[in-house]
């Protein structure tokens, strides 16, 4: 074996896991603490004590001194707060890590948003140990920490961060599941929601990037002319992966394993210098905290590389956006209920389950919306490549006539004697892959699971994942309550159902889909027509974050959250507060940032070009060719106008900054660039302060 190839043997030894639990703690506590990260109950605290011992002993021996409460704040990024292990006893140094330390901190962190949930000065943050999450080792150039996930709240028991809703959502689809799988004769087991999350990210060289104070500052180019050579050839995607590139992969690749993240797919994406990273699925929350952690390393691994790794949601304009599918899928008792099935038992808890989330999806699209809601993905959804910012669902032609046939039995083609009983003899075997690909679709069902396509590349997927699981909570407890009312299960053993049971089910079934199959578009999302049609259909289009934040605020929306237990009231008002406050904030770095390079980088070039002209101009006189001096008087108009135009449109930006009026800044900030873009088409190359679109989205 060569040191690449042990690198995958090398999965999870940075992780807190089985083998080191087994290894470092008596048997008797690892048996209690493995049933406490099964289950997802709190940590029996009379083990706490030899938890901790036995983690620091694990985690000095990978070289950590130091160890932190890892949490998710409403940032949007991770946060830590480092001590070392080091304590001093009656003036000895000793290595100290306890029961306490490990369950909960007090990292205070007042400076975080907290949209007025923290607003009296006592106050404090605490975090709490999330056992469901294994501890880890972040690895420095000279050192390495010991990470322990946690969820953060205030003192009040309220959630100051992206952690607590997405396990409280697990929480309330897992009892609404229960409800339903009872009905369904599977009083055993429980739901556990699993996710994908593919990632597609830029890379630039960094020199570039060091040239570029708004990808320094924003994230993306602010100005820049389309190359003339960008995605039209299609000849990156899948394309043969530079070596500079693999070998960044590759060294990516080994820091997750060694995490225990199980990254799988590696490949070019569509815009040149785009790629994509794939893990396998995971159990939701740890794959959530895990996509936190491959976004980190993509970032510092691109560092040792000479790159930057760029996770903007639109770096560039004119080529492809970056989004980050969420695949979702959950499952009972070990199956996976969004999975076809064998028989006819599993395929009507397949079909209540795609009923419940057409249901939801519908119901709460206006959600679903908000949750993939800022300033970076406003340039993605709705452009030309990206899933329209209307939500709708496919699921493929098959389906759609299986879900028809439920909806008119009498009517369908293969109709039969009495009414449709799902299930049982009617329905006809779902194959297996029975979706095509449909990549145009926001929210689209791919064989086993539903893949949620709107997130940007950059958010933290516990949003979004936190609003499917409470929307499909709902819908699945509403159809359950309907069956309960029928008074029709329990009469039959486990997996056998009573023709009445069929019949209840069919019926709500039916009425589900009448009302909610309006959201179902098995279309081409990105055809103009298409928002027209949606409009039509009743179905929601917020085309900025703006007006879908507004969704936040609904009286609907927040008792769905308050019934379900994910947020209280003041939670989601919270929420909603960060959420504006952060877009205004970005939206205001942006104009600042423009602003700035427009004086201080393009105006000046553009002023030396002007000078340059007009100098060759005075300096001909009547023994020169017409034509050339008619020539550099038309060149000496044009960039004479455009510094003009420039100014003009800097005052204008500036007008709106000092407004603080969010839209107007970025109206102005678009005039202003189609002005320097179209001026960067004529100037000296040498002179442009800018690198170019050509050279950056061309890494080899
Ligand atoms: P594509 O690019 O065609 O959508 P990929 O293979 O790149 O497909 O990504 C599919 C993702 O979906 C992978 O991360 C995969 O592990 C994940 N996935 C597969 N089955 C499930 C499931 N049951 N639940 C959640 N995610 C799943
Ligand atoms: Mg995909």
């Amino acid at each position: 074996m060569t040191e690449e190839t042990k690198a995958a043997t090398d999965f999870g030894a940075d992780v807190f896991g089985e083998e080191a639990i087994n290894k470092y703690l008596s048997k008797d506590t690892a048996k209690k603490l493995q049933a406490t990260i099964r289950e997802g109950k709190p940590l029996d605290p009379s083990i706490a004590g030899e938890v901790a011992h036995g983690i620091r002993h694990w985690a000095m021996d990978r070289g950590a001194t130091h160890y932190t409460h890892w949490f998710l704040p409403m940032t949007g990024s991770t946060a830590e707060k480092h001590d070392s292990f080091l304590e001093l006893k009656d003036g000895e140094p000793i290595m100290q890590f306890s029961g306490k330390n490990l369950i909960v901190g007090e990292p205070d962190a007042s400076s975080f948003p907290s949209g007025g949930i923290r607003s009296t000065f006592e106050a404090r943050g605490y975090t709490a140990w999330d056992p469901t999450s294994p501890a880890f080792i972040k690895r420095h150039s000279n050192g390495a920490t010991l990470c322990i996930p946690t969820a953060f709240c205030a003192y009040t028991g309220e959630s100051l961060d992206k952690k607590t809703p997405l396990l409280r959502s697990m929480q309330a689809l897992d009892k609404s599941l229960k409800r339903l799988m009872k009905l369904f004769g599977r009083a055993e087991g429980h739901a556990a929601c699993t996710l994908g999350a593919e990632q597609e990210y830029f890379l630039i060289d960094k020199g570039y990037w060091k040239k570029r104070p708004d990808l320094v500052l924003t994230g993306r180019t602010l100005f820049g002319a389309p190359s003339a050579k960008g995605q039209q050839l299609e000849d990156h995607y899948f394309g043969t992966i530079p070596d500079r590139v693999i070998s960044f992969m590759n060294d990516v690749e080994r820091e997750l394993w060694k995490l225990g993240i199980p990254a799988k797919t590696r490949h070019n994406e569509v815009a040149p210098a785009q790629f994509e990273l794939a893990p396998q699925f995971e159990e939701l929350n740890l794959a959530s905290d895990h996509n936190m952690l491959v976004m980190d390393t993509l970032r510092n691994v691109a560092e040792k590389h000479g790159m930057k790794c760029l996770l903007h949601e639109k770096p560039y304009a004119g080529v492809n956006g970056s989004g980050k599918h969420n695949n979702w899928s959950v499952a009972f008792g070990g199956r996976n209920l969004l999975d076809p099935g064998n028989d006819p038992h599993e395929n009507a808890v397949f079909l209540t389950m795609l009923c419940a989330v057409i249901e939801a999806v519908d119901k709460h699209a206006d959600l679903l919306r908000a949750s993939v809601a800022g300033a970076g993905n406003d340039h993605r959804l709705g452009a030309n490549e990206a899933p329209p910012a209307v939500i709708s669902i496919y699921v493929g032609d098959q389906l759609a006539e299986v879900l028809d046939r439920i909806e008119n039995p009498k009517g369908a083609k293969h109709e039969e004697k009495g009414s449709l009983k799902i299930g049982v003899d009617t329905l006809p075997a779902i194959p297996k892959d029975a979706t095509d690909r449909n990549r145009t679709s926001p929210f689209a069902f791919t064989g086993n699971k539903f893949e949620f396509r709107a997130p940007g590349s950059s958010v933290c997927c516990s949003g979004p994942m936190t609003v499917l699981n409470t929307i499909v909570a709902e819908a699945v407890d509403r159809i359950a309550a309907e069956l309960d009312a029928a008074k029709v299960a329990g009469k039959a053993k486990p997996g056998e159902h009573t023709a009445a049971f069929h019949v209840a089910l069919q019926k709500i079934l039916q009425a589900s889909l009448k009302t909610h199959k309006r959201v179902v578009f098995n279309g081409n999302g990105y055809e103009a027509d298409w928002p027209k049609e949606a409009e039509k259909r009743g179905l929601p289009n917020a085309p900025d974050t703006l007006s879908a934040l507004a969704a936040l605020s609904k009286k609907e929306n927040v008792s769905l959250f308050e019934k379900y237990g994910v947020m209280t009231k003041r939670e989601l008002k919270s929420r909603h507060e960060i959420f504006l406050e952060e877009y205004a904030n970005k939206v205001r770095i942006e104009g600042n940032t423009a602003l700035d390079i427009a004086k201080t980088m393009i105006l000046p070039a553009v002023r030396a070009e002007y000078l340059e002209v007009a100098k060759a101009y005075n300096e001909t006189d009547s023994s020169n060719v017409k034509i050339a001096i008619d020539m550099l008087h038309g060149q000496m108009t044009e960039l004479g106008s455009g510094l003009v135009k420039m100014k003009e449109a800097i005052d204008y930006l500036q007008d709106a900054l000092k407004n603080y009026d969010t839209a107007d800044t970025l109206a102005r900030m678009a005039e202003l660039r189609k002005i320097a873009d179209s001026l960067e088409a004529v100037i000296t190359s040498e002179k442009w302060p800018l690198p170019k679109y050509r050279e950056m989205l061309f890494l080899y």
